[in-house]
């Protein structure tokens, strides 16, 4: 197979220079891979968002990804629903791995160079993270597709994108959701609800505004990476964002 690789040390395509962003963490919702389906994984969803990643990519952005796993199983869910959350949480995390997988079959396909690193050691099929492998992975201008969360119950794949992101010293976390961006309230349910398009990581901590759960939103508050939350219905959206375009909402120090 070969890949389409754009190293560090490589002289960069002629337009980075004029990036926003040059390296970028972008969390995609397990949701999203199931499209309409709502479980699963959708093949055309995932070949389009495929697409897109491999578009930014071949612009020269370093890239990491961190996926979820809701449209597999979401831990507070099976624990309402009668089982040890620590147990559910664990399920939760190994369908990140089913989804990552996912997404590194289709990026290498289309041939972009992939590596997935997990939280929890599986090395059949993919690399244990460690932080310097993961920072030379995206030196040689691998996409580096980080699983399994953090690798700790009681947490989100949203604070595993924060804490990767500020590990990888991402100059952005993308967080792309159904929504395309920040709302005053639930726009699916409130119909006065208003479009925020710039927020501080305080008030959006204090309105509870749903942007990130409150653990994920603090460590990005202590450590100052700017959060960008948009929808990837459009096409070209990330691509827009890393060139500096006003998408979604910004949320700030
Ligand atoms: N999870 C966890 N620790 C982590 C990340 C995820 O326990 O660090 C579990 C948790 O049960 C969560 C599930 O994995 O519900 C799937 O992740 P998440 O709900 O964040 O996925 P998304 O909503 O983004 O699809």
């Amino acid at each position: 197979m070969t890949f389409n690789r754009q190293r560090r040390d490589d002289p960069p395509p002629p337009d980075v220079a004029a990036l926003k962003y040059r390296r970028v963490l972008l969390k995609l919702s397990g949701e999203m891979l199931a499209g309409d389906m709502k479980y699963g994984i959708s093949p055309p969803v995932v070949d389009r968002l495929t697409d897109e990643i491999k578009q930014v990519h071949d612009m020269g952005v370093s890239l990491g990804l961190v996926i979820g796993g809701g449209n597999i199983v979401r831990g507070t869910l099976a624990s309402q629903q009668g089982m040890d959350r620590v147990n559910a949480d664990y399920m939760g995390m190994l369908a990140t791995v089913i989804n990552a997988l996912a997404l590194q079959d289709w990026l290498e396909r289309k041939g972009t160079e992939t590596r997935v690193l997990t939280a929890i050691r599986m090395e059949q099929l993919a690399e244990p993270y460690i932080r310097r492998r993961a920072l030379r992975h995206l030196d040689k201008g691998r996409v580096v597709i980080f699983a399994g969360g953090t690798g700790n119950p009681y947490f989100s794949t949203d604070s595993a994108a924060v804490l990767r992101g500020i590990e990888m010293e991402a100059d952005v976390i993308v967080k792309a959701t159904k929504v395309d961006g920040v709302y005053t309230a639930d726009p699916a349910k409130d119909a006065t609800a208003t479009f925020i398009p710039e927020i501080s990581f305080l008030d959006a901590l204090s309105r509870e505004l749903g942007v990130m759960d409150a653990a994920a939103l603090s460590l990005c508050k202590e450590n100052g990476t700017p959060v960008i939350v948009c929808s990837l219905d459009s096409p070209d959206t990330v691509a827009r964002v890393v060139r500096g375009e006003r998408i979604g909402t910004l949320v700030h120090p």
